[in-house]
């Protein structure tokens, strides 16, 4: 007796430019591309045929010196790509991570509450084993 392969396909579009991809499996999982469509920003593709729109959603706020912003081409200042179908959203968020120098996180405390916080965790993997 042969083995039935059970996983499978989809074929996957984009709304906003002519990439195309067929994937194979199982479990839940999406396809991402750089879209052209949309400035050159990280976007998800949809399955092929389904009704959306996958649009990008510029920052508000000011943009500091924090790491990992994502521009478009056109240098504004991504921090979403939302997917919004007839029975609800999906939102892939850009967050940009803040930095401080060593003696910064001794000055302002928050080293002594990372140290803290590691000791807990240590102690809690410590008791699991
Ligand atoms: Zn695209």
């Amino acid at each position: 007796m042969r083995g039935v392969a059970l996983t499978p396909r989809v074929r996957w579009s984009c709304p906003n430019c002519d990439c195309r991809s067929t994937s194979r499996e199982a479990r839940p999982h999406s396809q991402m591309h750089t879209c052209p469509g949309l400035g050159g920003i990280l976007a998800p593709l949809v399955p092929e045929g389904m009704r959306c729109k996958v649009e990008a959603i510029e920052r508000e706020d000011a943009v500091g010196s924090e790491q990992g912003i994502r521009f478009d081409e056109h240098g504004r200042a991504i921090m979403a790509v939302r997917t919004m179908r007839d029975d609800g959203y999906d939102t892939a968020v850009f967050a940009p991570s803040a930095t401080m120098t060593r003696d910064e996180a001794e000055d302002s405390g928050l080293a002594r509450v990372l140290r803290e916080r590691m000791r807990r965790i240590q102690e809690a993997v410590n008791r699991g084993r």
